[in-house]
């Protein structure tokens, strides 16, 4: 498809190019015939100015319409796509990746409360919200829909450093009133909701930045703090202001729902009942999960998690994508590490558990429906759809460059893989760490794997001008 490129902005910055393979998604193939849901470039070009997608298309034939543009990083055995997108994912969770298991509430209990309980101290956020940041940028991870917890200090460090990089992401303070350890309670319903109010005017559209009202579960959170969470978000929801929560993950915990809420008729309708479940809500996860609510989900307008690594080690429930995708009353699904739950920081790991998961119920994920999954699946959970998850003019300049050869035996893999779509799923099968190799945030390489230094803040970057 031809697209209509933005024009070029006579004083903005230099035109930048990434060439090579460019994949890019334009509607949902659980929905819409597989050939008209992407563009596929053998040999493309993306072209950036000023942070934003200005043209996508044939390398030899942009290229000449762009004389000025000299700046153009050429990937040989790579794939060009946007930067991946992680609907659910708790940054504060990264010091206890991978502990030893344990059920879902067991496992809040032992590993995870005790973490979060030292994020009251800013030096320790500071240090983990780094290390979270690299760990993403690495694996091509561009925006991510991300759990801080209960205090500022947490929310802080994470859009400072953001901000950085000049990410686009989602993030806000925890609220947690019940049923958690006292150094992570909040005080009362009334002032964590007030804290939450003064962080959001501080960090929601402060640059890329976007907040979210974030109820941790409606175990842990009173009657009374849900109900003004529900106001906080409904005060908000026309600013574009979020609400990110859990919702039917595992057995244990929606019996334990229904015991703390006997009046509400499911899960969902807990969240419905505070004015929680509304067009920018994202729910995580959604494993077990009853007809009434899909149907309210997708009324909603809602986005889904889907959390496969997480619900597959934590021993959760599975999710059911074709139920999820019913094409009668279809939701917004995207995928999510769901770290610490979760053990990878990698999008393209977690596609391969999602197939998995699918296969247990007969039906399998391609990557041509995969890698949609990834980026405007993702962008669609999220309500970004218009500004992220594709390579199109006018979208912001998140990419992502995965290497068709991460390793030898890949390189060799790859010669009995024919299209394109064969030998993504190679890739995302295999699940090798080293797939992603450079990710750009707003047109710049913030992460390259080659590079002396391969983590660079936007600050690092010269300003260079366009010269017409
Ligand atoms: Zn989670």
């Amino acid at each position: 498809m031809a697209y209509t490129p933005l024009p070029i902005n006579p004083r903005g910055s230099a035109l930048k190019g990434v060439r090579g393979r460019v994949l890019t998604y334009k509607a949902d193939p659980f929905l819409v015939d597989a050939r008209d849901c992407y563009d596929y470039y053998e040999d493309g070009i993306v072209v950036i100015q000023d942070g934003r997608i200005i043209n996508v298309g044939p390398g030899e034939e942009i290229v000449r319409q762009y004389p000025r543009l000299q700046d153009i990083d050429t990937y040989a055995d790579a794939v060009i796509m946007p930067g991946f997108i992680d609907c659910h994912v708790h940054y504060v969770q990264a010091p206890m990746i991978a502990s030893f298991g344990d059920t879902l509430l067991d496992w809040l209990n032992k590993y995870t409360f005790p973490t979060e309980a030292k994020f009251a101290d800013r030096g320790f956020a500071d240090d983990v919200a780094k290390v979270f940041f690299r760990q993403l940028l690495e694996q091509g991870t561009t925006t991510a829909n991300v759990f801080s917890t209960s205090s500022a200090e947490s929310v802080d460090a994470f859009f400072e450093e953001s901000e950085r990089y000049d990410t686009r992401m989602i993030s806000g303070k925890v609220l947690m009133d019940r049923n958690v350890p006292d150094n992570l309670k909040d005080r009362s319903a009334e002032e964590s909701v007030a804290v939450s109010e003064r962080l959001l005017k501080k960090w929601h559209h402060r640059g890329r930045q976007l907040y979210a009202v974030i109820p941790r579960f409606a175990p842990t959170s009173t009657p009374k703090q849900l109900e003004l969470a529900g106001k906080l978000y409904q005060r908000y929801i026309d600013q574009g202001v979020y609400m990110h929560t859990h919702l039917d993950e595992a057995e244990n915990e929606i019996e334990w729902v229904k015991k703390l809420f006997p009046d509400q008729r499911d899960y969902t309708d807990v969240y419905k009942h505070f004015g929680l479940v509304d067009r920018r809500s994202v729910m995580a996860h959604c494993c077990i999960v009853r007809e009434e609510e899909w149907q309210t989900l997708h009324d909603s307008g809602c986005g889904v998690a889907h959390c496969p690594c997480s619900n597959l080690f934590l021993g959760d429930g599975q999710f059911k994508m074709w139920e999820a995708k019913r094409h009668d009353r279809p939701v917004r699904v995207g995928m999510g590490t769901d770290v610490g739950g979760g053990t990878n920081f990698s999008i393209p790991r977690n596609l391969s558990e999602a197939y998995k998961v699918s296969m247990l119920q007969h039906h399998s994920i391609d990557a041509l429906k995969a890698f949609y999954l990834a980026t405007r699946g993702g962008a669609e959970a999220l309500h970004l759809e218009d500004t992220v998850g594709s390579l199109a003019p006018g979208y912001e300049a998140d990419i992502a460059v995965l290497t068709l050869q991460p390793t030898e035996f890949a390189k060799w893999r790859m010669k009995f893989a024919d299209d394109i779509f064969e030998k993504l799923f190679v890739l995302m099968t295999l699940g090798l760490n080293d797939m992603n190799i450079a990710t750009y945030v707003a047109g710049r390489k913030v992460y390259d794997r080659e590079r002396d230094k391969p983590y660079m803040y936007a600050s690092d970057f010269p300003n260079t001008k366009y010269e017409g």
